[in-house]
């Protein structure tokens, strides 16, 4: 099986034999673009609602083999856009039926893995970003009034003061957390593989080595001939520049992972992470971590971004970008220094010109997309394949008045533009974090400049 470098391909469950191979039909209702979280949960409800139509998913490599076989396996109840959406009068009653819409999501996907018995480790424990300097102490306690103050009850966010979070957390420096209930850790793979199982065996037709080159109204062109289709839908999130004429269509911007070995109970009594709550502190600079269900940590950061949206499929593991990872993995959790990390993968999570997820559909041409989550896609992948559906099946639903609906994005700019912005921002995004952590107080031209563009 063609694979995508991750600690998560590597301990794919022992029933994932590989799907059976099938040949392309000539003729579909409707032909997904992409074998990722977006595709499958696509085809799973829109067979769910209509058995009867004939439906295939196109992926390049193998099923899971993008984003969702290999991200950090944060399925969390929120997305980019909602203290932002939120924060504005204007957009505050679309923002709460979003966030609620999100909380919602991890406990449908729940749901679905528990009735298809997917096995995907998932354990909803919550999530807490560590003030990890004094510096964040501040900005954090700002941040949890700011989300009390726009909607949220301390059901949702509260504050664990510094030994309730080290009795949750044992970094080396834990002034204290945020937390949310509304989070749940996953083994990303083992969830994307155990829906492309079910669909297949559903009937759904799972085409793997399938790429796709080009697509117009009512005919696919891929590399084992073309596929005239109703109805098609573009899931290729981060991997969507390599298809013709969406070069610009899409930011893929990397995030690179580091897994331990499976470490032994004398280390997780300093460490903790009991509940298997999801962990990161606030910097720009995105960490996130999760302890599998075998007692590694799998942690992962930003990566960057390559010039013309050069798409990478596998990050060789002797990319210095791990190292730092590692290294900042080591700096939380000093006793680590003694443990080996056994994997190193990282990937492209996809970003829209307007930093806003998007589902669209052109009743008209018949073609649909949805993605651009901005590294926070494991559950809002799935909300968003249901708005699809809806769009695509002509079903009222509320969830068709949320706001990624049709919100179509503006292309990126031409290179050099797009590369010498992203790397501003990630210069930006490094010289905010040290000046925060270093001077303890907000760097407001460095951090100022991020957060315009990013929030
Ligand atoms: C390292 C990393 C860590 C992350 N961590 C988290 C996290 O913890 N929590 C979170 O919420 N989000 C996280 N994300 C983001 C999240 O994983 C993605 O947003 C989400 O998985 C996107 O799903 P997707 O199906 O839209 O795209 P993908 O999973 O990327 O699927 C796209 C698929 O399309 C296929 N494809 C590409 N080109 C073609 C073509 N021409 N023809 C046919 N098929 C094609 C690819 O092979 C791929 O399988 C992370 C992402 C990365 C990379």
């Amino acid at each position: 099986m063609m694979h995508n470098g991750s600690f998560w391909f590597d301990s794919l469950g022992p029933d994932d034999v590989g799907l059976v191979p099938e040949s392309m039909p000539s003729q579909v209702d409707v032909a997904i673009i992409g074998g990722g979280y977006t595709g499958l949960w696509s085809a799973y409800y829109l067979s769910e609602h209509r058995p009867d139509l004939k439906i295939a998913i196109l992926e390049a490599e193998v099923f899971g083999f993008g984003a969702s076989g290999r991200n950090g396996g944060w399925c969390m109840g929120t997305s980019h856009d909602v203290e932002a959406l939120l924060s504005r009068a204007s957009t505050h009653a679309t923002g709460l039926r979003l966030a609620q819409a999100m909380q919602a999501t991890v406990d449908e996907i729940a749901r679905v893995a528990d009735q298809e018995q997917i096995d995907c480790d998932l354990t909803k424990g919550g999530s807490l970003t560590v003030a990890t300097n004094r510096f964040q102490v501040g900005q954090l306690q700002a941040s949890l009034k700011h989300l009390h103050h726009i909607g949220f009850s301390s059901s949702d966010y509260r504050w664990l003061d510094a030994s309730e979070s080290r009795a949750r957390v044992g970094t080396a420096n834990n002034f204290g957390a945020l937390f949310t209930p509304h989070c749940a850790a996953i083994h990303p793979a083992r969830l994307a593989r155990g829906l492309a199982y079910r669909l297949q065996a559903r009937g759904v037709h799972c085409l793997e080595s399938t790429r796709v080159s080009r697509y117009t109204s009512g005919l696919v062109e891929t590399n084992q001939g073309a596929i005239r289709a109703d109805t098609i839908l573009r899931a290729t999130e981060g991997f969507t520049p390599s298809i013709e004429g969406l070069k610009r269509a899409v930011l893929p911007i990397y995030s690179m992972m580091v897994a331990t070995e499976p470490l032994p109970a004398s280390v997780w009594d300093e460490i903790g992470l009991a509940q298997r709550e999801t962990f990161g502190d606030s910097r720009r600079v995105v960490i996130y971590g999760q302890r599998t269900a075998d007692d590694r940590i799998a942690f992962g950061g930003r990566g960057g971004y390559y010039f013309g949206s050069k798409i990478k499929p596998v990050i060789p593991g002797n990319d210095p970008g791990f190292e730092m990872i590692a290294q900042t993995l080591r700096d939380l959790f000093p006793v680590l220094m003694d443990y080996e990390v056994t994997h190193r993968w990282g990937g492209p999570l996809g970003v829209n010109r307007h930093w806003r997820p998007t589902v669209t559909f052109d009743p008209k041409t018949g073609i649909g997309s949805a993605g651009g989550y901005v590294g926070e896609g494991v559950a809002a992948s799935n909300l968003a394949a249901r708005i699809l559906v809806d769009l695509v099946l002509d079903q009222d639903s509320e969830i068709l008045s949320l706001p990624w609906v049709d919100d179509h994005a503006k292309n990126w700019e031409v290179e050099p533009v797009r590369f010498l912005g992203a790397r501003l921002l990630q210069h930006a995004a490094e010289r905010a974090d040290a000046c925060e952590a270093e001077l303890g107080r907000p760097a407001p031209v460095w951090g100022g400049l991020f957060d315009r563009f990013v929030d």
